[in-house]
């Protein structure tokens, strides 16, 4: 598992093109900046890992685009040791930013093989998630609720009601919402029954699928 001068190089140009196209959070950028995306990719694929692009990963998944991750994460405004839950772990690329930035991270993964892959993957490179969970995403993780952000990385043809009961008050949900195109949507929690909604734009992701796999 190498990590070399020109991957750092990379690195350093992918940070600048995320930059270019709007992200702000030095944290997020800091921690795309640190992260060796080559490592969670297919051998086929190494020589794209640093463009600011979607690739293939096993069972039929993607790693997300680094401008899209950047793009969640920013929106969930992390604070050192938050609780964070991630819908959808595939890689663990996300898992990865997220611990990076000190939060407590929970993720949920319904392909077994990814979700075995990854739980062995991630803690070599020293990513300690709190727990890798395979499950369905769809009901969240009620027993480590409430939650000071929920990331959803695929797309869902509706929210599902348990994410948002599953966070604090103040908490934040960020989840690609729709079919075929996702229209990027962030709610706050203001009350037990009271949540801000608000929308990103479009985005394109696999679907959030029901159920185990
Ligand atoms: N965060 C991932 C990364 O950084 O590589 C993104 C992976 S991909 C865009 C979305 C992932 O969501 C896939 O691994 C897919 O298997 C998973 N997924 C889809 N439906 C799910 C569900 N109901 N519960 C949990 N994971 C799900």
């Amino acid at each position: 598992m190498k990590d070399t001068f020109k991957h750092k190089g990379l690195r350093q140009q992918l940070v600048n093109t995320v930059k270019s196209k709007g992200i702000k959070d030095e944290k997020v950028l800091k921690a795309i900046g640190k992260i060796p995306r080559h490592l969670f990719m297919d051998s086929s694929f190494l020589d794209h890992s640093y463009q600011d692009k979607a690739f293939p990963i096993a069972a039929d998944q993607t790693i997300s685009q680094p401008f899209t991750v950047a793009f969640q994460t920013e929106l969930l405004q992390i604070k050192p040791n938050d609780k964070i839950l991630e819908i959808g772990t595939g890689s663990g690329y996300q898992t990865a930013v997220l611990c990076e930035m000190g939060a407590r991270v929970y993720s949920i993964e319904r392909q077994n093989e990814l979700f075995k892959k990854t739980s062995k993957f991630l803690p070599k490179l020293g990513y300690r998630a709190k727990k890798l969970v395979f499950g369905d995403g769809y009901i969240g993780l009620k027993e480590e609720a409430p939650f000071d952000g929920i990331i959803v990385t695929a797309g869902a043809p509706f929210v599902p009601k348990p994410l948002l009961s599953q966070l604090k008050i103040g908490g934040r949900l960020v989840i690609p919402v729709g079919d075929d195109v996702q229209i990027m949507t962030l709610f706050i929690r203001k009350g037990p029954k009271e949540f801000e909604q608000h929308e990103y734009g479009e985005f394109r992701f696999v679907p959030l699928l029901g159920d185990k796999n």
